[in-house]
């Protein structure tokens, strides 16, 4: 990244919460449930599936995260009326895992249980590296009695393959989606330049691929993509109805949208994540460190109207 690039980074947090909110549009459907329930009607429409996120992290307390509980099952209970096949997705850090790993897991659980009345299924994310042990152990605990529960991998971490072996190995019918990972790690412990990103990213595909996982892969890198449709193809997994098949591909709202359409167009199953809460602006912070050229248009606009 360059220096500039980085200054730019930097002013951020100075930019007033009403310029964010002109970029935020494009990455958040808004602040409030029926905001969401509209997006995911629009990209239902367009022959999408969905994946509902209720934005939050890192609670300062219990309260809070039981407070994300009850919004994801407010949000869950008015889905069915809008896409019976929406999933739900949620941070480790906005259900307390860092504060309360045993209430983490009873929330996680509270969850996948409501979604499984509705024949939902729930993804536990993967924040930065600090949370991964426990993320992974309370997925694990969960697992043991949900099903309808999936983790999430990021593939600059080196200890990821090793995650992927251990995880097969003791989860029948593992679910993962796998993602380059957004928070940006140490070389001691992560791949720092793209093209190694990408090179472990189709290494994992394959060996999550070859070891009978159920694969979302969440990438708008339209090269590693068609690596992992031919990896699919080479395993058979491309035949009968795309929501029927033992992988996906999942994009952000707002995020190479004719990535998405490409891959509908080609017959695959596509996912669209839909964000919404008032805590779109921690969010949107955080999809604009991983992307300066956007974060450079915000500081113009910020600059222009002073
Ligand atoms: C559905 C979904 C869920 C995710 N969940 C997690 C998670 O739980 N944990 C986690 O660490 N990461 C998560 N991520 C983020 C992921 O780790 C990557 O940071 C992000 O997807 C960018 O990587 P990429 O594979 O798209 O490839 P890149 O090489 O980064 O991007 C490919 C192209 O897409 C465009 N692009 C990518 N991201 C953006 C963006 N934010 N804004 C504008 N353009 C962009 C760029 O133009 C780039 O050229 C998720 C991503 C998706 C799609």
């Amino acid at each position: 990244m360059s220096l500039f690039d980085r200054l730019v980074l930097a002013s951020l947090p100075l930019v007033p919460k009403a310029v964010i909110w002109t970029v935020a549009k494009r990455y958040v459907a808004g602040a409030e449930l029926s905001d969401a329930l509209d997006r995911i009607r629009a990209v239902r429409a367009e022959g999408f599936g969905s994946i509902l996120d209720v934005l939050g992290e890192g609670v300062a307390d219990l309260a809070a995260a039981e407070g994300a509980v009850a919004e994801y099952e407010r949000a869950m209970d008015a889905l069915p009326d809008v896409d019976a096949g929406t999933t739900v997705s949620v941070k480790p850090t906005h259900l307390g895992a860092m504060l309360d790993a045993d209430a983490c897991e009873r929330l996680l659980g509270r969850l996948c249980e409501r979604a499984a009345e509705q024949g939902r299924r729930v993804r536990f994310e993967m924040e930065d590296a600090p949370t991964i042990d426990v993320t992974l152990d309370v997925f694990r605990r969960v697992r043991e009695r949900h099903d309808n529960v999936g983790c999430v991998l990021q593939a600059r971490l080196f200890r990821t393959a090793a995650d992927v072996t251990a995880l097969l190995r003791d989860v029948d019918g593992l679910d993962v989606r796998l993602v380059k990972g957004i928070y940006l790690e140490p070389p001691d412990i992560a791949w720092t330049e793209d093209a190694d990103i990408s090179r472990s990213y189709v290494e994992l595909a394959q060996q999550l691929v070859e070891g009978g996982a159920f694969v979302g892969f969440a990438t708008h890198d339209d090269a590693v993509a068609d690596r992992c449709v031919a990896l699919a193809e080479r395993a058979g997994l491309v035949t009968g109805p795309a929501d029927a098949r033992r992988y996906e591909f999942q994009l952000l709202m707002g995020v190479r949208k004719r990535e998405a359409e490409r891959l509908r167009d080609a017959g695959h199953a596509v996912r669209i994540y839909v964000p919404y809460g008032r805590d779109w602006h921690a969010y949107t912070q955080r999809r604009l460190q991983a992307n300066p050229e956007i974060a450079r248009h915000v500081i113009r606009a910020f600059f222009r109207r002073g």
